[in-house]
């Protein structure tokens, strides 16, 4: 993305462009960077080549996960709804892992008939479940069960998961015994330990005490895992001055790792995969000046991207014609909803911005248009996927008679 004679250009298209042509809000995104970083992500650890599995989660749309899986990659799903998308995708099942700590019957038994590579179990009861599912279809089910490492991710609080008071995972009392009982049934196949600690994670050092803790883990324990999960969780820079992961550090850290405990890794990368890659086209609908503060009222609400509401989180607002009029105002860019949260940044010294105009939300490709929702029976908008001077629908705007 970038300005060519003061126009916002997204490959070789123009971003006026594609608002005139598929209205606003949209979401937008380009291939080159989808292929860029799952390039960047390979080249970082191809010295122990690890099953990299997209988490489904950050971005469901089907042309997607297609596209990611073309280049190799699996899938990792939290729901039988997602297992079904990656499977409709033709992500093999042989890649794909199932997570989260409430799978019910109905999901164990589809993830059973699909033979796919692992369910990663979170509980006592959820591995007995399995077991008893594995039993009634005559099965051996391969699993990995989760550690709670209790380590502090270094994130926001709402998407850390590595930590005791998480729900997410089994403490070590707890590991120990689930591996005896996995030992003791003929159902099921131990083949993995499985961890993720959080999202947006800038630190390796996070990565590089979870590391030690499941070092120390498998000392205790007389099995072998033939894979090791380390999750997902690379963060991405959503401000100017966010510091970048050091993938080549936390590359080391596992080579070392794997001198001891040969194993396959697995990753789940969600939004070091896609969310750059996407970006939320808006209109502004009006200016209102309220006695210090400046709204700009956007085409585009909470229910399109919830990140900020829901996190707090920081998207970049660009324009997409840059002008050299700067203003003095301070502008609070919000959406149309009934909800004081409805809110995506505060930003001074933007450049003079008018009724009519279009803005970017920059960085949305992950946990975006996943997180949206019909809240104040708003529509849910298009995406469109640019590769160089193509542009393809991969999701059509949706209509009021879907929703009536
Ligand atoms: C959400 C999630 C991921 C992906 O996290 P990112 O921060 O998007 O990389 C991976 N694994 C599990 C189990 C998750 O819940």
């Amino acid at each position: 993305m970038k300005y060519i004679d003061n126009k916002l250009i997204i490959e070789k298209i123009n971003v006026q462009y594609i608002a005139k042509k598929y209205g606003t809000p949209t979401y937008c995104y380009s291939h080159a960077r989808l292929k860029k970083n799952i390039n960047n992500f390979q080249k970082n650890f191809r010295s122990f080549s690890p099953l990299i599995c997209f988490a489904v989660k950050s971005n469901t749309n089907v042309n997607l996960i297609r596209e990611i899986k073309k280049f190799g990659l699996g899938a990792d799903v939290v729901s039988k709804g997602e297992l079904m998308m990656a499977l409709k995708a033709g992500v093999s099942p042989k890649k794909i892992v199932f997570s989260g700590v409430g799978k019910t019957s109905e999901e164990i038994n589809f993830a059973v008939e699909k033979k796919i590579l692992l369910i990663n179990a979170e509980s006592e009861s959820e591995i007995r479940e399995i077991d008893r599912v594995a039993k009634i279809k005559k099965r051996k089910v391969k699993i990995g069960i989760r550690l709670n490492p209790n380590t502090d991710a270094k994130t926001l609080s709402q998407i850390s998961t590595g930590k005791k008071d998480n729900k997410f995972g089994v403490n070590e009392k707890t590991f120990f015994k689930l591996v005896n009982f996995c030992k003791s049934s003929k159902n099921i196949d131990l083949k993995c330990l499985s961890v993720h600690i959080g999202s947006q994670i800038l630190d390796y050092k996070p990565y590089e005490k979870m590391l030690k803790v499941i070092d120390r883990i498998i000392h205790k324990i007389n099995h072998k895992f033939e894979f090791i999960d380390l999750g997902g969780g690379m963060g991405i820079s959503y401000k100017y001055e966010d510091k970048k992961l050091n993938y080549s550090k936390y590359s080391e850290i596992i080579k070392k790792f794997l001198k001891k405990h040969k194993s396959k890794i697995i990753f789940e990368p969600g939004r070091s995969i896609i969310g750059d890659t996407g970006i939320l086209i808006s209109k502004i609908i009006y200016i209102k000046k309220n006695d210090s503060k400046n709204f700009i009222i956007l085409d585009a609400a909470m229910n399109d991207l919830m990140r900020p509401a829901l996190y707090g989180a920081h998207h970049k607002i660009l324009p997409s014609i840059k002008s050299k009029k700067k203003s003095n105002k301070t502008y609070e860019f919000v959406g149309p909803i009934c909800e004081s949260t409805d809110k995506f940044n505060t930003l001074k010294n933007f450049q003079e911005l008018e009724e009519k105009d279009l803005i970017v939300i920059c960085d949305v490709g992950a946990y975006g248009m996943s997180l949206s929702s019909n809240y104040n029976v708003r529509l849910k908008p298009s995406e469109i996927l640019i590769k160089g001077s193509k542009i393809k629908i991969i999701r059509k705007k949706q209509k009021y008679k879907d929703l009536m």
